[in-house]
């Protein structure tokens, strides 16, 4: 499995926690051992609009730094969608994250809605017609939500629980439901876990949703599936936490 990765990740874009200096340096660490990396491309302006007005885009491009690093994780979204479409799984270790970006407008530390993007990308070229994503973060991705509100190209998955058991069956079972899809794309954020804002995680259950998810895939999409990083703020257990996850959906 490839993990998708470009060195402009490192730059500190804004002051949130996902922009943090240090964050992408702790998932890198805990990851180069044990995969290999490549480099994105940015999205164009054409990939961006598929899903966003061309305000939302201006808006962002008042601030250089912030779009022209939005532009590489969106790049890195797309790329890991492609080589998933290519029976390559990839997981896009990007920044800033995407989920809480609608097509209009933007907040909780995201600009460009990389997996919308990247799903988008795939059904404009005719290489899939819905996908399945499922997202794990502590925080429910409106951004996406409201993209697909309606449509029948994406059907959007966000367990939730008031403990672990109960958030882990529900993850569970809304994979087990479901089927008919032709790519399984993952909003991978890591800030559920019992030392990140939402308390809930062990390391391990990561491996697990990992290894459903590929299971998943396997049986439904011709074993296509791809993961982008979404939130985790805690850089002493968020490399371990990642590798986690990508120990359990590699092949
Ligand atoms: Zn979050």
């Amino acid at each position: 499995m490839k993990v998708i990765f470009h060195p402009r990740f490192y730059e500190v874009y804004t002051h949130d926690p996902a922009a943090a200096p240090g964050r992408m340096e702790t998932i890198v660490k805990a990851l180069e051992k044990d995969f290999e990396f490549v480099e994105p491309e940015p999205a164009t302006e054409r990939d961006l609009e598929r899903i966003h007005g061309r305000q939302h885009i201006q808006y962002v491009k008042r601030e250089l730094m912030v779009y022209e690093i939005g532009c590489l994780a969106a790049g890195g979204a797309i790329l890991a969608g492609e080589m998933a479409f290519d029976g390559k799984p990839a997981f896009g270790l990007i920044r800033p994250p995407g989920h809480h970006a609608s097509p209009h407008s933007c907040w909780g530390f995201c600009y460009f809605n990389n997996i919308a993007i990247a799903i988008k990308r795939l059904i404009s070229e005719n290489k899939i017609k819905n996908a399945l994503i499922l997202d794990f973060d502590l925080h429910y991705g409106d951004g996406t939500a409201n993209t697909f509100s309606g449509s029948k190209e994406a059907t959007y998955h966000h367990p939730e629980g008031a403990n672990r058991e109960i958030f882990m069956n529900d993850l569970q079972q809304s994979l087990q439901k479901e089927k008919g899809y032709d790519i399984i794309a993952i909003s991978a954020g890591f800030d559920r876990h019992e030392e990140d804002w939402g308390g809930l995680l062990k390391t391990e259950d990561y491996f697990s949703i990992g290894k459903w998810a590929k299971e998943f895939s396997i049986e439904n999409c011709n074993g296509r599936r791809f993961g982008v990083l979404e939130g985790g703020y805690n850089h002493s257990v968020l490399g371990r936490n990642v590798r986690s996850f990508l120990q359990g959906f590699r092949g």
